[in-house]
């Protein structure tokens, strides 16, 4: 059993409360590398954000769960030399699909686990939530739930169509599973394809496609069910043109890749969504980048000089979104 006290993490408790109060919400961009892992702690304490690093099941079985916890272990020594005197990191499990798999996390240092029983049946959610919630709690591990389901693939989770959250269900839910915050279903959706062209509208000067507003009725209605409540958006990339237009340039083929505009992002941070789950926009930063080296250095084989320069992108990416998308810069100094 290993602490994340010990590790110098915090959970996600102290970061929502005042991320509700303040109108910001905290970025949680995932990692499986080093290089992601620099990006993302050198933006944070740069602008001094507060952040969740998370991690999927699918990045735990690719890096290997030992080797991630002293990875954000030494995430935050490297955010103490580059100056931020108190940093509030959080290492969160992302998409746990098991007790077992969220008990695992606890155990090895994680400071907050999402249980995402979403795809089961109303009760059975509630069942394996309150389940998680009850061990977590033991040991001040934070729990994320999850109701409503987004379409769209991560990882394993994915789903063909997206079911909204019901506000009429959040209450019921929140008090009988004691989870932290609820990440729910407004129309986000996991991936770089987050739309199909039939969903979406084509600008016709740009030719590019314009997806479908995020649902602000429903996060309303379950804002006036659960008022001050923690609430988590998940599929929040913006999947910014101008990598999909870089890796295309360079040989990739990523035709009418689609996200969430970033003004729907700023609007949904002002409210109860304190958390904005940000992952495909770094994987097409990486992608893009290295694409560019590969492109134009053919004789390039150092990975220093293709993934230097991608973390070089996915930094400059990490402080775009905490300045000008979540605006959590400058909330932990
Ligand atoms: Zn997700």
């Amino acid at each position: 059993m290993v602490s994340y006290k010990e590790l110098g993490l915090v959970n996600t408790r102290e970061m929502f409360a005042k991320a509700i109060k303040g109108g910001y919400a905290i970025p949680a961009f995932n990692f499986n590398n080093m290089e992601q892992l620099q990006a993302i702690i050198k933006a944070s304490a740069e602008t001094k954000s507060p952040v969740i690093l998370q991690v999927s099941k699918g990045a735990r079985n690719y890096a290997n769960q030992t080797l991630l916890r002293y990875m954000a272990q030494g995430a935050v020594e490297y955010a103490k030399e580059l100056g931020w005197e108190h940093p509030q990191i959080c290492l969160h499990l992302d998409h746990g699909d098991s007790f077992e798999l969220c008990k695992s996390c606890v155990d090895f240092g994680f400071s907050s686990v999402m249980i995402d029983a979403s795809s089961l049946p109303y009760e059975e959610n509630i069942a394996l939530t309150k389940k998680v919630v009850d061990y977590a709690h033991q040991y001040d591990v934070t729990v994320e739930a999850e109701l409503g389901v987004l379409a769209g693939v991560e990882d394993e989770v994915s789903s063909a169509v997206s079911h909204y959250t019901k506000p009429e269900e959040v209450v019921d839910f929140a008090t009988r599973t004691g989870c932290d915050s609820l990440a729910i279903s407004i129309g986000t959706s996991h991936g770089a394809y987050k739309f199909t062209p039939e969903q979406c509208t084509r600008d016709p000067k740009t030719g590019r496609l314009v997806p479908p507003p995020l649902a602000f009725d429903v996060l309303d209605a379950i804002m006036e069910q659960l008022p001050g409540f923690p609430i988590v958006l998940h599929g929040s990339s913006s999947v910014p043109q101008e990598y999909v237009d870089m890796i295309n340039q360079y040989g990739g083929k990523l035709p009418d890749a689609v996200g969430i505009p970033e003004e729907q992002l700023r609007k949904a941070a002002k409210s109860a969504v304190c958390k904005i789950n940000i992952d495909s926009d770094s994987r097409l930063a990486f992608t893009a980048a290295v694409r560019k080296v590969f492109a134009e250095k053919p004789g390039e084989f150092d990975p220093r000089k293709y993934c230097g320069p991608a973390r070089d992108l996915m930094t400059e990416l990490y402080k775009h979104k905490i300045i000008n998308v979540l605006g959590s810069d400058g909330k932990a100094e």
